[in-house]
């Protein structure tokens, strides 16, 4: 039953009763995301042509809150929202599927002393088409009102129902799009996080490949790279006997680290390097092959080679470093069907060939 209570001017009002479905029906209503939204145009051309079909001065599209009825869309309403105890479609959402007609306010127990009655807007007419969810649940009404009694004809209550669907439609529409919009909106962000973490990751993949292929202390580049960049420069070029390799080795390096000690034995290998760099004539042109040992690359003629190495070595002479420093250097010229190591193996002995005889001095390769 429907409880009353006393209202100013010891008028009873009948509180509309709650569905037994209430929580589903406000968990729908809450799903729409609707309440105390902006005006919308589509929900006012159907409040206007209901307004226009049923003839009355005031149409609403009106959902039931737990304690209010908001109206969505309002002609001839002044007021945005009225409580619940007092909205007339409150009561017809207690019959989702039918439509609630009060032909005449005065002669109607329920809304007789209704204040929304008897004071503005003075509702004598009052027909309210229940908006249903997909789940069944009543969200409140398309309805029509007016300040004398009346009937609606046949042809108006069916267009009244037909244009509740369609608010019905469109409140789902509504919901879903927006819905949809956040997904896309979602789905973009996981995109732009996706792509920023690719990108951290080849960043710090790039980070990690450069590692491999530099020498810590010197930070030249280190055996790894120096062999790819000598198969690089082999693949460019036809006529083999332009590239030419020369392992580069301290002098009695040893007696240096022993008499100044290890940080002053690495501080000379950073002036070797640096000294080294100014002569790398490519990238990869110049390399640290461990400990006291460099190599270098050189793509030009045979003589041109042997002659930057005497400028290597002699730059390395005189270096300000303070103490005596030389560098004996082997150099080979890679030969046509020769792989990289034994052109390699041939410097190397070349440099062996070097220490042996003095130290300070260039050697090239035995036939070269
Ligand atoms: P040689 O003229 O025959 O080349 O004599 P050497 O003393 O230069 O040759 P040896 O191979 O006997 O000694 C090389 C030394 O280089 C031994 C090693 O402790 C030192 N060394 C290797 N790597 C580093 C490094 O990174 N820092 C320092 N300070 N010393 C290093
Ligand atoms: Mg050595
Ligand atoms: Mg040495």
């Amino acid at each position: 039953m429907a409880s009353t209570r006393p209202t100013p001017g010891n008028r009873v009002v009948q509180k509309p009763e709650i569905p037994a479905n209430e929580a589903a029906r406000l968990a729908a209503l809450r799903s729409y995301d609707i309440l105390d939204t902006a005006p919308e145009k589509d929900f006012d051309d159907l409040v206007a042509i209901a307004a226009a079909i049923c003839d009355v001065p005031t149409a609403l599209v009106s959902l039931i809150d737990a304690d209010r009825q908001w109206f969505k869309s309002r002609i001839g309403m002044a007021a945005s929202e009225t409580p619940r105890e007092l909205a007339f479609c409150a009561h017809a959402i207690l019959e989702p599927n039918r439509t609630m007609v009060v032909p005449d306010t005065h002669n109607d127990a329920r809304f007789a002393d209704s204040p929304l009655v008897v004071d503005d807007p003075n509702i004598r007419f009052y027909a309210g088409a229940p908006l249903i969810a997909p789940g069944g649940e009543a969200l409140g009404t398309l309805c029509v009102i007016d300040r004398q009694p009346r009937e609606l004809r046949q042809h108006q209550y069916i267009a009244l129902q037909a244009l509740s669907t369609q608010t019905s439609r469109l409140l789902e529409l509504r919901r879903v799009s927006r819905a949809l919009a956040r997904q896309l909106q979602e789905s973009d962000w996981y995109e732009h996080k996706l792509l920023q973490y690719q990108s951290e990751l080849e960043a710090s993949n790039a980070d990690l490949t450069a590692l491999t292929r530099t020498d810590p202390l010197t930070g030249l580049p280190n055996r790894r790279a120096f062999a790819l960049a000598l198969e690089q420069a082999l693949a460019r070029h036809e006529a083999p006997a332009t590239l030419h390799v020369a392992v580069l080795d301290i002098d009695h390096f040893k007696t240096i680290n022993d008499i100044h000690g290890h940080p002053e034995g690495d501080r000379v290998l950073l002036a070797v390097a640096e000294a080294l760099r100014l002569y790398a004539a490519a990238p990869g042109g110049v390399a640290r092959y461990g400990g006291e040992e460099f190599l270098m690359m050189f793509e030009c003629g045979q003589a041109q080679a042997q002659l930057q190495c005497e400028y290597v070595r002699e730059a390395v002479a005189n270096l300000p470093v303070g103490l005596p420093l030389t560098i004996s250097i082997g150099l080979a010229t890679h030969r046509a069907g020769e792989d990289t190591a034994a052109t390699f193996a041939r410097a190397d002995q070349a440099l062996y060939a070097a220490k042996r005889g003095g130290r300070n001095r260039v050697v090239v390769a035995e036939g070269d």
